[in-house]
């Protein structure tokens, strides 16, 4: 079988092979290499459409990766590409303002109300790392707290403890950071309060960032409590509260993890959705806050690029969609949750131990015999080996899941109820695979 795969997968491998020549690792963001999969090289996509994306081999597969949460109404959305042509036809980018920008921002705080203000900008990276400036300025203090395992993007402060790509790699902060950068990032364990209290009653601390909902260690399910509880600290001691909804955003329903908890943050950052798969990001909040940025504050945030028109265009004609059509949101859950009921019900019919944690399109599958995966330390004890043996399975089955044990797969609108029993004959044989190599 394996051998079976490498053939089909020759056109890739030859385009590895330059690409290793001159991208280092041969991509362009790590965890697309395949190597936490053990392969040795990955597949490069030559198209997409619906729930599909094809190589460079012309294979075909299901796709449960969607760009890593962008294509939440699946590649090639008529919606997005006749708006994408509309607008490449009278300009792709002025560097200077463009009404649609203004349009987008109103619907986004349509959306998610908390995001009084909002500023674009071109990634998720540049969100988080931009709001965090912002809490540092608005708060004259130096410290932030982040979660071990939750990932916010690649900027230097954000990058100690992560999640995502850095946990695969074996990495726990990136090297190239100055100390004062890792001095200032102080770090707990995600749902562990009672450190949270300890650590803002005790220091000078700006800010709190969290992903309200961890995607990045694996899917991790929140306790509304836990959001609640940082709320609650936050505002006693006057520390900025930042959800970063760059996954959860436009994923969980209209309204992002703040919504479904309805706990409000200071600032919420967001990114992948809000672009309908072109580069976009944006943070936003209080008004107070927001207006300290330039050139009406002292805090600089700028890009060449930020609130480009095609990716707004783009980004308009998703959340437009979402939120004028009633039933995506409910569509995705119900698919979600046949899937994950029906993946454990296969998991049973193997013995193979699995937890698989779910909310609305999202889910991850753990291989381990605890009951519940609810920290960093729970997804890591999990069976690298077996999830190896999982994404192998499904590659050579025709469908491509997360290279990762650390991340989620993601449903889109596009997937239809065939290819999601076409993805369970695949778990079928991966479970018996793991099964048998017992
Ligand atoms: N925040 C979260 C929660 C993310 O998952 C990511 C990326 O995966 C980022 C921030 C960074 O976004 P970008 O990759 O667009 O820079």
């Amino acid at each position: 079988m394996e051998n079976t795969l490498l053939e089909k997968t020759k056109n890739s491998r030859l385009i590895y092979e330059e690409a290793i020549k001159i991208i280092p690792g041969g991509v362009n963001s790590p965890v697309r290499a395949f190597q936490c999969v053990k392969r040795d090289f990955p597949i490069f996509i030559k198209k997409a459409k619906g729930a599909h994306v094809f190589d460079e081999d012309n294979n075909k597969y299901i796709d449960f990766i969607g760009s890593w949460g962008p294509m939440i109404l699946g590649h090639g959305s008529a919606v997005v590409l006749n708006a994408v042509r509309k607008t490449i036809e009278t300009g792709v980018s002025y560097g200077l303002p463009t009404k649609i920008e203004v349009k987008f921002a109103e619907l986004i705080n349509q959306c998610i109300p908390s995001m009084e203000m909002i500023r674009l900008t071109s990634s998720g990276t540049e969100s988080t790392m931009s709001a965090v400036r912002l809490a540092r300025a608005h708060t004259q203090r130096n410290k932030i707290l982040k979660f071990n395992g939750c990932y916010h993007g690649h900027s230097d402060s954000l990058l100690v403890s992560a999640g995502s790509g850095l946990l695969t790699s074996g990495i726990q902060d990136s090297n190239g950071i100055t100390m004062d950068n890792l001095k200032d990032t102080l770090v707990c364990d995600f749902g562990d309060i009672k450190k949270v209290k300890e650590l803002l009653n005790g220091n000078d601390i700006a800010c709190v960032i969290v992903e309200p909902i961890p995607a990045n260690m694996g899917l991790i399910l929140t306790e509304k409590e836990f959001l609640q509880e940082l709320r609650e600290i936050c505002t006693k001691t006057s520390t900025v509260l930042i959800f970063d909804e760059v996954i959860s955003g436009f994923r969980i329903s209209l309204g992002g993890a703040q919504e479904y908890y309805g706990v409000t943050p200071d600032l919420t950052t967001l990114g992948k959705i809000i672009g309908g798969g072109f580069p976009i990001g944006a943070f936003g909040g209080k008004s107070e806050i927001m207006m300290k940025l330039s050139p009406i504050g002292d805090v600089y945030h700028a890009g060449t690029l930020s609130g480009n028109q095609v990716s707004v265009a783009a980004g308009y004609s998703v959340i437009n969609y979402l939120k004028e059509s009633k039933n995506v949101y409910q569509e995705l859950e119900k698919n979600t949750i046949y899937m994950t009921e029906e993946i454990k019900k296969l998991a049973e019919k193997h013995s193979v131990d699995v937890v698989v944690n779910s909310l609305n399109s999202l889910f991850t599958i753990f291989f381990t015999s605890e009951k519940e995966v609810k920290t960093l330390e729970d997804s890591v004890k999990s069976s690298e080996e077996k999830y190896i043996t999982y994404f192998n399975t499904m590659l050579e089955e025709g469908i491509i899941v997360p290279p990762s044990k650390f991340e989620a797969h993601f449903i889109s609108y596009a997937h239809t109820k065939e290819e999601l029993d076409k993805t369970l004959c695949a778990i079928d044989k991966a479970f018996l695979k793991i099964s048998e190599a017992r």
